[in-house]
């Protein structure tokens, strides 16, 4: 069973160099490292040209990412913009075209999944991310793209949704989910106990159905509020638990299951961030196993 861990985050757009990827890849393989999940974060689909947006990558550049990044699994995560939770029709169109243009990239890519956010909890929220993600599926189904659609556990309370209804929803729907556990444990999530560790990949195991894919895992710090996540920070800080949790996954031969895609903000650039990925395998391919969270007074500090 093979162990995938990379980290997530890099950003790719239409001024991203072929350098920068092979760079990135390059770091990824001396570092044993399988894993990347690209970002278009910060792309639009129509650049006003006195905004500060950026394109898309074009399908040509995508081809080019997939060779660099040969042998190295692809997760691509759509724009934060994005929002699927609300009944604006407007926004639903835009989205949609999003999604499209996150498939045919993905599509060029070969890229496991498309990670991306519901939006704001508001009223009615789960019928709307429900009605969106099936018109979706559809979309995907019609065309033959090969990405697996993954909405991630909200860090935000405000925002939609909890774990356990993303994995509820994404079920019933038949896609993936992006397990963000600095998100889960920031919005009070129960992946300080073993048994709710346990419980959570119980949930998994009864509603999602991989079909030849693998769940992508964010993992960083976090600081938190009342209000849920605030800010992503090193895997040193912030007290999410993330040596107890892959002690427990290891124990539960889940690894070959998951992509652990490290999203922690350090300093340092690619190389900063392809380091601290490195910890998270390095830890995996030690002895060490962490058997409980006892570290109470940090997650005390931490929700201020
Ligand atoms: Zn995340």
């Amino acid at each position: 069973m093979s162990v995938m861990v990379g980290f997530a985050g890099f950003p790719f757009t239409r001024f991203t160099e072929r350098e920068a990827l092979e760079e990135a890849a390059n770091g990824l393989r001396e570092r044993g490292l399988s894993a990347v999940e690209l970002s278009f974060s910060r792309c639009r689909l129509y650049v006003n040209p006195k905004s500060q947006g950026l394109m898309y990558p074009s399908l040509a550049q995508a081809e080019e990412a997939k060779m660099a990044f040969e042998g190295i699994m692809i997760g691509v995560h759509a724009p934060y913009t994005l929002v699927i939770s609300s009944p604006s029709s407007k926004r639903r169109r835009l989205a949609k075209a999003h999604f499209t243009m996150n498939f045919k990239l993905g599509e060029a890519l070969l890229a496991n999944h498309l990670t991306f956010h519901c939006g704001p909890a508001g009223e009615n929220a789960e019928e709307h991310v429900k009605e969106f993600l099936r018109e979706i599926m559809k979309v995907r189904e019609e065309h033959g793209y090969v990405t697996m659609p993954a909405p991630e556990v909200a860090g935000k309370k405000g925002s939609f949704a909890s774990f356990e209804t993303t994995v509820r929803i994404a079920g019933e729907v038949g896609c993936l989910i992006c397990w963000d556990i600095a998100h889960d444990y920031a919005r009070g999530g129960l992946i300080t106990t073993r048994d709710g560790i346990l419980r959570r990949l119980e949930l998994l195991d009864d509603h999602i159905q991989l079909k030849g894919y693998r769940m992508p895992v964010h993992i960083s710090g976090v600081v938190a509020t009342r209000r849920g996540e605030k800010k992503h920070v090193p895997l040193a800080r912030g007290g999410v638990p993330w040596m107890f949790f892959l002690s427990v996954l290891r124990e539960q031969n889940y690894l070959g299951k998951v992509i652990l895609l490290c999203e922690a903000k350090v300093s340092g650039g690619v190389r900063g961030r392809l380091d601290e990925a490195a910890s998270i395998l390095k830890f995996l391919q030690s002895d060490k196993k962490v058997e409980s969270y006892r570290d109470k007074t940090k997650i005390d500090g931490f929700f201020m």
